[in-house]
Parts: C-alpha cells; sequence; structure tokens
C-alpha cells in the first residue's frame, strides 16, 4: 500500500452533486459519492467469476481483472491486486472509530471501497470494493487457459 497521507489528488472528472445524481442510480450515488457500503453478500458481484474487467461505474475507468478476483467468503467483491492500480487511490480513513485505508477512484473520486493486508499470496492484500462502485465488462481474452 501506498502512503495514504498525501491529499487527495485533483480530479480529471469533476462534476457537480446535481450532475452525480443524475447521472447515478440512488443506490450507485449512496455508496460512489457518499461513501456508503452495500450489505454484505447482497451485491452483484461477490460471487461473480465471470471472465472480464470491472471498470468505476462514475467514469468508466478500467479498474480490476477477474484475473485478480478471488473467493474472500467476506460477502462483498475481493481482489488482490489492480492491474490498473494507477487507477486507484488510497487515501486514510478513520471514521467508524477505525483507521483503515478508503480507496477511491482517482479520476472521478468514486468511492469504491478500503484495502486490507489480509489478502492471498502473492500480494497479501484485499481490495474489498462495492457491487455498485464497479460495472463488469466480460472479455474472452481473459478467460483462464485451461
Ligand atoms: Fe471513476
Amino acid at each position: 500500500m501506498t502512503d495514504s497521507k498525501r491529499p487527495p489528488s485533483p480530479r480529471v472528472i469533476e462534476k457537480t452533486e446535481a450532475e452525480w445524481k443524475s447521472s447515478l442510480s440512488p443506490e450507485e450515488y449512496y455508496i460512489l459519492r457518499e461513501k456508503g457500503t452495500e450489505r454484505a453478500f447482497t451485491g452483484e458481484y461477490w460471487d461473480h467469476f465471470e471472465p472480464g474487467h470491472y471498470v468505476c461505474r462514475g467514469c468508466g475507468t478500467p479498474l480490476f481483472k477477474s484475473l485478480e478476483k478471488f473467493e474472500s467468503h467476506c460477502g462483498w467483491p475481493s481482489f488482490f491486486s489492480s492491474a490498473h492500480g494507477d487507477s486507484i487511490e488510497e487515501i486514510e480513513d478513520r471514521t467508524h472509530g477505525m483507521v483503515r485505508t478508503e480507496v477511491v477512484c482517482k479520476k472521478c473520486g468514486g468511492h469504491l471501497g478500503h484495502v486490507f493486508n489480509d489478502g492471498p499470496a502473492p500480494t497479501g492484500i484485499r481490495y474489498c470494493i462495492n457491487s455498485p462502485s464497479i460495472r463488469f465488462e466480460p472479455s474472452e481474452n481473459l478467460k483462464p487457459k485451461s
């Protein structure tokens, strides 16, 4: 994980709250813009393992590949790395009486979830992501070789 104490970088995509509200569903707005969390085991992708890319639902930027997704049994989509790591920014989060590392889309600032140090090898990290923050785009090219 990188130094999360830096101030957030400027966003490439800036919209007013009214513009975000009109371009997102109420659930997407709550999670991406108000840093909400979906309930565990209720989202679209916690149990989804098709080959493809996961892009930011706020701005379409590629964030994760299906090959980086793993079954974490935590009820949220979990990734052990980000092939598109440059697209993600880490921010120290001291809300709810905890010190956690929030992850946001660098381009639009949309809240994605948090990153923890309890992931599997080879990275040991776990990106714990909300389904409404991402959109799956299938790709035959990412089918595991059998
Ligand atoms: Fe984004």
